[in-house]
């Protein structure tokens, strides 16, 4: 079959794999019909995440229709149309039970690995390196779904797949960020970074009931769509202090919820198009990443800090002290995409959302390669790309 794989930095091929096979009695095999590439893919792409191998496949945010399933396999059938969830999860352990499904401790079966660096592991993801389980990703013609009766959520409405598609990550991740900033009436929201992400993030923050949403990013395509379709104020980074300014925007105080949806790969950081000593440094640490650091100071006093973005390795130097001193919360986590994905499907089939307006470009599979260089760049008006198979 057809797959896109990871070669190195900048080096995504479209390359001929064996099709997966069954191996548990718990799996399902999906064909993929559409699959997104994500922020996330961009950390695999830019060659910042350790533990990935050439030719892995890439992808974690794909739909499709089942085509087997393995013996023990209950909730789904053949012919079944399916969103699949980027985190996997046994749904039987400690962490399932409790609904903190990216922890589910049985998924990943590099367990020991990720636990030397974390100290516990994480569950494991599709496409996203040998640390999280060396599961091959979706951007290809068939999946292996691992645990089918835990992930997968089926779709039985006529919805298309660009409206069902980002239940697998983005609209998720989105909507558990503006859940974790503890988002109360009448709050100022200010979200940095307006990917994907941050778009979810932004549109989420409106649903739980936010007063003001200030969006901050550099790219005007991406600071309009915050402004068209959830009503935003915008700063742009590169135009204006972004604590000058949120102080201005809110009488001194600060936002009272503030969300970091960018994550390692912040610019002003240095880190983006990064040498390799560049790189090693991110991983050991002086004063980086910026967007944590001007959060943390923008934040008003006893408020809330969510963090969606990804950060790798050590590049975590966060300054402890205004945390402390400043009385701020601060959640953050992979998302637990099984959690939220009844409850988000309901309200894109009531039409409360339609995700797809993420959307700015489509392609076949063949054409991945060129996309991801297109979405590494920001080019072209690129917001999020869906390739189909
Ligand atoms: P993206 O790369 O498309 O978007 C990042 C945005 O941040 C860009 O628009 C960029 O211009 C902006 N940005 C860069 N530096 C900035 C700065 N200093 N201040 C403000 N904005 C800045 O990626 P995305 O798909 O939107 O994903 C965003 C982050 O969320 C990534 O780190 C990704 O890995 C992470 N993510 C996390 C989860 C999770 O489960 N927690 C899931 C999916 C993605
Ligand atoms: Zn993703």
């Amino acid at each position: 079959m057809t797959a896109l794989t990871w070669h190195g930095e900048q080096d995504v091929r479209v390359e001929e794999v064996p099709k997966p096979e069954i191996v548990n009695p718990t799996d399902a095999i999906v064909e993929i019909t559409a699959t997104a590439i994500c922020g996330s893919d961009l950390h695999l792409y830019n060659g910042y995440m350790p533990s990935m191998r050439e030719g892995d496949v890439l992808g974690h945010e794909p739909m499709g229709e089942v085509v087997e399933v393995g013996e023990e396999v209950d909730r789904l059938e053949v012919g079944d149309r399916v969103v699949v969830p980027f985190t996997i999860s046994c749904g039987g352990c400690w962490f399932c039970e409790e609904d903190l499904y990216s922890l589910c401790d049985n998924s990943n079966p590099n367990a020991e690995l990720a636990s030397k660096i974390m100290g516990q592991s994480p569950a494991g993801l599709f496409g996203f390196s040998h640390m999280l389980g060396g599961y091959a990703g979706g951007q290809a013609e068939y999946l292996r779904v691992p645990y089918a009766d835990v992930g997968p959520v089926k779709i039985d409405s006529d919805l298309s797949d660009e409206q069902v598609l980002f239940l697998s990550d983005i609209f998720p991740t989105g909507y558990m960020a503006a859940e974790n900033a503890e988002i109360e009436e009448n709050d100022t929201v200010a979200v940095w970074g307006c990917g994907p992400v941050g778009q979810f993030a932004i549109q989420s923050a409106r649903m739980l009931g936010a007063d003001r949403i200030i969006a901050i990013d550099r790219i005007p395509e991406r600071l309009e769509m915050a402004r068209e379709h959830a009503d935003a104020e915008t700063i742009d980074f590169e135009e204006e202090d972004v604590y000058d300014r949120l102080m201005e925007m809110t009488g001194s105080r600060g936002p009272d919820r503030c969300i970091d949806a960018v994550g390692t790969e912040a610019h002003g950081t240095g880190v983006v198009g990064a040498t390799d000593e560049v790189k090693q440094d991110v991983m050991l640490q002086d004063d980086r990443p910026v967007v944590l650091r001007q959060a943390i100071r923008c934040c008003r006093k006893g408020g809330t800090l969510s963090i969606p973005g990804v950060y790798l390795g050590r590049s975590d130097n966060v300054p402890t002290g205004p945390l402390m001193n400043k009385a701020l919360t601060v959640k953050t986590g992979q998302t637990h995409v099984q959690r939220y994905l009844d409850p988000l499907l309901e309200k894109i089939e009531d039409g409360e959302i339609d995700p797809s307006f993420v959307i700015t470009h489509e392609a076949s599979l063949e054409d991945g390669p060129e996309l991801y260089e297109t979405f590494n760049e920001k080019e072209d008006g690129c917001i999020k790309a869906v390739l189909t198979p």
